[in-house]
């Protein structure tokens, strides 16, 4: 639901503060409708409108979840001021948009989410990990992935974890199965350019994680890529991509 507001409109609150000043009784907020900005999620800005979204909800239903909000669009030319103070933020945005807090990125070695954190996987993704480890998707499949299809059918399972030993485990406090570095304490992904698009859409914004122990400069190698303890030749199972291309294990 959207409403646009005039904020001549406002004129009214303008009114009541500006009573407030010249007789000094008190402007009752009891008396105004506060209610619909009680909870304010998001204020948006572009070029022409503020946008305000208020009074989310969401109403969690078997296997669907609807979200109900409402917003509120200030459209720029109503108020003079108005527009010429939100210019200003505007362009003191975009000013200091690089000065964003060092730790938006992740101190090199932190991986600190990759425990306790249980990346969902797709058919998709199990099939980009086993062309990338020269595996077939099965073996993925048995191998990495706690097997749990969604309702949806969309996601097959979870990566599995591995305890301090490197022994494969089902424990979500324990480390992902493809971290790398435990020796050095500092981490990497075994299989960063292949991993689930669950761990590629992870952001680092507002993370409380953060191993603050680590220095957040200088150049990081990550260390040898993930290998997979495999005996013997590969086993046959649908879809080869890397073996039937002749690819082998990075
Ligand atoms: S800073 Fe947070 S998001 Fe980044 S690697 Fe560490 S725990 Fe993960
Ligand atoms: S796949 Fe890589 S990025 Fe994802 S949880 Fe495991 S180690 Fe972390």
């Amino acid at each position: 639901m959207q409403e646009t507001i005039d904020l001549i409109a406002h004129r009214e609150l303008r009114n009541l503060r500006r009573f407030t000043r010249e007789t000094g009784q008190p402007t009752k907020l009891a008396e105004l409708d506060l209610e619909p900005i009680i909870n304010v999620q998001s204020i948006e800005l572009d070029e022409e409108h503020v946008t305000i979204k208020y009074n989310t909800k969401t109403e969690r239903r078997y296997n669907a979840n609807e979200i109900t909000h409402k917003e509120w669009v200030y459209k720029y030319n109503d108020d003079p001021e108005f527009v010429e103070a939100l210019k200003r933020v505007i362009d003191l945005s975009r000013k200091h948009q690089y000065d964003l807090p060092e730790n938006v990125a992740c101190p090199p070695g932190c991986a600190e989410c990759c425990s306790g954190y249980e990346p969902f996987v797709s058919r998709a993704d199990v099939q980009r990990i086993a062309d990338h480890l020269g595996m077939t998707y099965d073996d993925v499949m048995s191998e990495y992935v706690v097997k749990r299809e969604s309702a949806d059918g969309y996601n097959v399972g979870w990566l599995r974890k591995v305890d301090e030993k490197g022994e494969l485990s089902e424990d979500t406090t324990h480390k992902c199965v493809f971290l790398m570095g435990p020796k050095s304490g500092r981490y990497y992904c075994g299989i960063y350019s292949a991993r689930p698009s669950d761990c590629g859409a992870f952001t680092p914004i507002g993370c409380e994680d953060v191993d603050w122990k680590l220095p957040r400069h200088g150049t990081y190698k990550a260390g040898k890529p993930f290998e997979p303890k495999r005996k013997g030749p590969l086993k046959t199972g649908r879809r080869t991509g890397a073996a039937k291309n002749g690819r082998r294990p990075k």
